[in-house]
Parts: C-alpha cells; structure tokens; sequence
C-alpha cells in the first residue's frame, strides 16, 4: 500500500510535517500501523458486516492501558497535576498535595457509562469485530474538581488541546447538519482502540462543532460533557450525536449493518435512517436518568416531518418526548445492564416487556488488572489457561483455592499493590498493614456516598476495638447538582470533625476521581464498598475491577452484585425492596443501613486482623478465600464475556 492509499483509508494526511515523529508506514505512535488499515478495510466494505457504537461519553484510560508514545512536545494542559486531598489530618493537606504527574486522560467521560464504553471498545479489538465507536469531541471536558476548606467543591473549567493529544488525528472530512434552522458544521477526529496483543483495532469517530465558520454559540456546543443549561442545548447536543453520528459514518465511507445506541442520548440517529436497525442499551432505572424533552423545544432544533416522526414514536404524553421510550420503540433489540435492572425495566416499560433482554456490565480485563496479580495468574497458568486470550478462564482461578503457593503469591500481589497505595498517600501516613477500604464514584443521591459517615463515633470506636482503619473516598459531583455539592460539603465537614484520631482512624478523600485515580484504588485496597438504594443501581463497575485484583466486597444487594452473592466475596447488608416493587429514592434509608454496614465492617475488619498471619503463609484463612472466589467471579464480570453476548444476542 502506497502513502495514499494509507491516508485515504485513514481519512487525513498521516504522513504530513507534524505527524513526522510519531507515524511511519510502519508505525503509529509507538504501535504497528497494519491493524489500522485493516480495520478501516473492513468498516469500508460493503460485503463484511459492521457495527457503530454509539455514545455521548467514551473512557479509555490511555494513562493506565495501552499509553501511546508521542516524540512531539505535548501541551502542558494536557497533563494533570497537583491533585489534593481533604483528609482528617488537616496539616498534612496544607502541605501537601499528591505525587502525581501523568498524561491527562482523554476528557470525554463522566463515568461509569464512559468506562463502560472504553471497555467495550477495547474488547471489540481484543475479538477483532468491525465495529467503529461514535462519540462527541468534549474541547473543554467534563471539569476539574477543586476542593477549597469550608466551601467544598468548586467546579473550575478543564481545557485540553487535542491537537497534541497522543494518538489523536483530526480528519479532513466534515459534515453538516441543518440544525435550529441554521447550518452546523462538524470536524472530524480519529482515535484508535488496540487489542490486547496489538495485532487489531477499533476506531472511535469523535465530532467537534468548534469550528470558525459556525456561529459563536455553536461553536461552544461541544465544550462540555452534560452541559445541561437549558433543554435547546441538550437537544443539539443529542441531534450532534445521533444525526451527526450517522452522517461521519457515512462521510468515511463506512457501511455500517447495525446501529447501537449506547444509552438513549443517541436515539435521534433514527431520524437520520428510519429504515436502518438499532439496537439500544439501557443503563438506569432513576427516573432523573431517562430524557425528557417538550415538542416545542424539539421544535426549536428539528424539522416538521422529524417532529411527527418523534411524536408518533417517542410521545409519552401530547407535549412530552421520552428519549428512553423512543429508542425503545425503533429498536429491533434492547437490553439492560445486568438481571436485576432487567426485571426493574419491564417493570417501568411494561408496554416493551417481551423486548427487553439483560446482558450484565463487565470490565476490560487488561485494563483494570494490576501488574503483580497479572504475574501470578501467569505463573500459574496451567491451571487456569491462557486467559489473556479468553478472560473467562478466570473461573478455574476456583481450582486453585487449596493451593498453598497461589493463595500466598495472590496475598503477597496484594500487598505490592497495598505498599503501592502506602506510598502513594505516604503524607497522610498510610501504612499498607492497615485495613484499608475505599468508596470511589460519581457523587449521585441513590449512591448514598455519606452512608458511611453516619455516625463518626461508632466509626472511631471500631477502629479502637477491632484494629486500625484506613478509609479512601473519591467522587464529583456534577456542577449543576446541588444536592451533590451539598453531599461533598456534609462529607468534608465530618471527615474534618475526625481530626486528631488519625492514630486508629485515617480518612481521606481525594479529589478529582478519574480512571487513574480508579485503578489505583480498585487494585490495592482491601475492601470495596459499594452502597447504593436497591434497585436504583442499574450494574455498577467499580466493584467489578476491584474484584479482578481480589478486592473484597462490602455491598448492598444491588446490581451486578446480585448476580455474585452466592459466591462468598464479601459481606452483603442491608435494604432489598420487596420483590416486584421499585420504590423511591426519596426514603435513602440511611439510619437501618448505616448501622447495618457498621455490622458487616466490624465482621470484616475483625477477620483481617485475625487472619493477617495465615494470609502471609499461604495457610487455609477465609480472607483469602474470599479473595479467590472474587477472582473466579472475574471470569465472568468482564467486556469480553459482555461483547461476546451482544454479538450473538444483540447484534448476531
Ligand atoms: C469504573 C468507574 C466508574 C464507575 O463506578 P461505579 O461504581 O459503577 O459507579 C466511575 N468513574 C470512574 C472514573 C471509573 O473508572
């Protein structure tokens, strides 16, 4: 293949004056260039059968998987620094901030929606299906979050230059849309996804509408990830996506078989082909999370003939739109995120009870797993298999429960990543023989991030009694959710009030959570906690990386969580709605379920420091036993088993 084939099947001019340091006909940023064109290949042709993936949000933790190397200068605001933390030990706080310096990961996420969608890309190039990812260009992010004593959370705008980015190619094609009666211009941007073993790829579409030629206020459309000033801008944000989606595939030539709507956010693409086959993932059961617009904002951005298309397929009442029922009703298939959420959809969208299917969340193995637990699993993989080719052979780590070897080996990765996490917040005198737990996530009400800091006191008198505990917490709240910010103020202010028991009683929360920051704590600590109301979290992810470094779980029934609860890892508490019942947020339950969670802790902390000694020799101790079964469910909670059941159930 001659240079211009290359740049024409990759859509720009890779071998231009400023790519010169980073791609060659061999190579792309450090990795082989092959697998590009032969992905490309196969979205332009014709005769091979190929999906688009939808979805307003995409983390890919470039920064803890797969980093591509770049000989070009970056710009500064494309790393991150100086992360703080809010700590019970104020002084340290005031000095220092944490070691940390690192490639700023792409900012086009939020949450475990994004990671969900990172991962499912990257297992897609770990299968070598044709599949392209379609998604929006954040120019400013999502946001920085800055905690400042006494006023909590202070949102501060992220800038990024994705020109610089590593791996990032903005493309020659546009396209245009006809939106709000005026004429939107969108540029085009390129990212790859690498398998595992390099050897394929998946490549992610981003659209961008900072352009010159489009007027000011268009431009700014693509600033901010869930933006939601006003219902005008959250339409085009929406009609951006799923037209503009649909337009990019076309503008490069893909021939695309099935749609897939990553959440309903993309259901608009359907305007784009009515004739076309979607298929449409939903991911909550909070009512807050299904999108609600008037016909006469609609009307403001979209056409007549599409405003009657929506009205007949989307109308919940005369003037409201739902975005969840429209998507569900010109999809040929649907589905949720785990059992559970399934059963809790039928019971809201009674009408599509026959459609909808459950295919439980995973997690990128490769991404999430740490380095030391990765070694002993290759150590021991003629007992397990290759399972880095198939990541579902992490069920026989069950066979190895009586080993003697493994169990000491899994204990000592452990405390690799522990002492990891030590050193980490070494300011805040973390000491890797402390138990250690973390709660790490989006700041949402259902959630229930304060749960644990109910009652301080009894926190206190448990560390006394039992043994020493080390609490991380980590969490944003969105900047225009009030309740959020005053969930961070409630928190920091009780962590606050703990100052002066650091000796049995370390909590700190850090600020800014990113997939960085995840990784690091869903490797190392040794309990996961996982709170929210029942039924109100659809899966969940976080507790599923944890799980794959042999973390354990401190959960509510909830979730994917439901789906492990025979299997021993962990402790389980608290409140299960009657069956059939969805209930309301509005009753967080927090009094029953904090004294409840209290219980399961003091169970937990008590086994830790009883069976330290056993855990360090490899001798029989149900900590590590716990550990174990969290690896055999690991065989199971991740994207490629995920990607697997869409190809056949979803996609066939
Ligand atoms: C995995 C992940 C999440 C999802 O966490 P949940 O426990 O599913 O809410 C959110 N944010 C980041 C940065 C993550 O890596």
């Amino acid at each position: 293949m001659d240079k211009d084939q290359i740049c024409t099947l990759i859509g720009t001019n890779v071998f231009d004056e400023k790519f010169k340091e980073d791609i060659t006909e061999e190579s792309f940023f450090g990795f082989p260039l092959k697998p590009l064109l032969e992905a490309e290949e196969l979205l332009q042709d014709p005769a091979q059968k190929s999906i688009a993936y939808l979805s307003m949000e995409f983390g890919l933790a470039p920064s803890v998987y797969h980093t591509f190397k770049t000989n070009r200068e970056i710009a500064e605001e494309n790393y991150l620094r100086r992360h703080q933390v809010f700590s019970n030990m104020r002084a340290m706080d005031y000095y220092h901030v944490l070691p940390l310096e690192k490639l700023l990961d792409i900012p086009i996420y939020s949450g475990g929606l994004g990671v969900l969608a990172g991962d499912a890309l990257k297992s897609s190039a770990d299968l070598k299906l044709s599949l392209a990812g379609v998604g929006i260009l954040w120019n400013k992010g999502y946001f920085k979050q800055n905690f400042w004593f006494r006023e909590g959370q202070i949102p501060e705008e992220l800038r990024w230059d994705p020109f610089t980015y590593p791996g990032l190619l903005p493309l020659e094609k546009f396209v245009k849309l006809r939106l709000n009666g005026e004429e939107l211009k969108l540029k085009l941007w390129k990212y790859y996804i690498f398998s595992q073993d390099k050897a394929s790829v998946t490549p992610l579409l981003l659209l961008d509408s900072n352009l010159p030629e489009n007027p000011e206020y268009m431009r700014k459309l693509t600033d901010q990830l869930y933006r939601s000033d006003n219902a005008w801008w959250k339409i085009m944000q929406r009609a951006i996506l799923g037209i503009g989606g649909l337009r990019a595939l076309q503008a490069l030539g893909y021939s695309i078989d099935k749609y897939h709507l990553n959440e309903g956010h993309a259901a608009l693409a359907f305007l784009e082909k009515p004739e076309k086959s979607f298929a449409y993932t939903c991911h909550t059961p909070v009512e807050a999370g299904h999108d609600r617009f008037a016909i006469h904002d609609l009307a403001q951005v979209l056409n007549p003939q599409q405003i009657a298309l929506i009205k007949k397929l989307g109308a919940e009442s005369g003037e409201v739109v739902n975005l969840t029922l429209l998507a569900m009703n010109t999809s040929s298939k649907v589905n949720a995120v785990a059992k559970k959420h399934g059963e809790i959809t039928r019971l809201q969208f009674p009408s599509h009870r026959e459609k909808i299917q459950s295919i439980t969340n995973g997690v990128h193995t490769f991404t999430w797993i740490s380095d030391p637990v990765a070694k002993v699993l290759d150590k021991h993989k003629k007992q397990i298999g290759d399972w880095r080719k198939d990541p579902k052979l992490l069920t026989q780590v069950l066979s190895l429960k009586d080993d003697r070897g493994f169990r000491q080996a899994l204990w000592k990765a452990h405390q690799e990543n522990k002492k990891a996490l030590a050193d980490f917040l070494r300011h805040w005198h973390f000491d890797p023989q402390c138990f250690t737990l973390a709660w790490a996530r989006r700041i949402a009400n259902y959630k229930r991030p304060s749960l644990l800091l109910q009652d301080t006191e009894r926190l206190l008198r448990l560390s006394r009694k039992v043994g020493p505990i080390q609490i991380v917490f980590a969490g944003k709240a969105h900047p225009q959710d009030n309740l959020g910010f005053t969930y961070i103020n409630e928190m920091l202010s009780r962590i606050d009030s703990m100052e002066g028991d650091r000796k049995t009683l370390r909590v700190t929360f850090l600020e800014n959570y990113d997939t960085y920051i995840a990784k690091l704590l869903t490797n190392s600590v040794d309990v996961w906690l996982n709170n929210p109301l029942p039924p109100f979290e659809a899966s969940g992810t976080s507790g599923m990386k944890a799980i794959l470094n042999g973390v354990l779980q401190l959960s509510t029934l909830d979730g994917w969580v439901v789906e492990a609860a025979e299997a021993n890892i962990g402790r389980i508490f608290g409140y299960v709605p009657p069956e059939g019942k969805i209930g309301s947020e509005r009753d967080l339950k927090l009094k029953e379920d904090a004294d409840l969670l209290y219980r399961a802790l003091e169970d937990l902390l008590s086994i830790y420091y009883r069976t330290r000694a056993k855990n360090e020799s490899g001798e029989p101790s149900e900590w590590v036993d716990m550990m174990v079964n969290c690896l055999g469910q690991a065989g199971y909670f991740n994207t490629q088993r995920m990607i697997e059941e869409y190809s056949r159930r979803i996609w066939d």
